[in-house]
């Protein structure tokens, strides 16, 4: 059984998620525009839905959380990432897990 998302999506909240569902191949294509929907549906609920709890991090499966929770855990400062220039290391981290969210999200139809 699926878990519940912990919030209520909104219209582009189901948007990202038809469009990182709909690219299923496992092409460099289809692969960077599932990594940068998933990317900015996790931007999208740190900033359009606050009160969104988020999971913990998943150290078995994804090498993204392995890497930024470690990075917080020995530097906590300034992570360098493409569009986050600005952003500390823990918001990042937060906005990764958030992005975790997005097979969760009810796709209509
Ligand atoms: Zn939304
Ligand atoms: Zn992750």
């Amino acid at each position: 059984m699926e878990t519940a998302l912990p919030f209520e999506p909104c219209t582009t909240c189901v948007k990202f998620a038809y469009t990182w569902k709909s690219n299923v191949g496992d092409g460099p294509v289809e692969s960077v525009s599932r990594n940068s929907s998933r990317a900015l549906f996790g931007l999208h609920v740190h900033t359009a839905h606050p009160a969104a709890p988020a999971p913990g991090p998943d150290l078995v499966n994804c090498a993204d959380c392995r890497h930024l929770v470690t990075y917080v855990e020995y530097s906590g400062d300034d992570v360098e990432m493409e569009g986050a220039c600005a952003t500390s290391g823990d918001e990042v981290l937060h906005q990764h897990l958030l992005s975790h969210l997005i097979d969760r999200v009810p796709i209509p139809g």
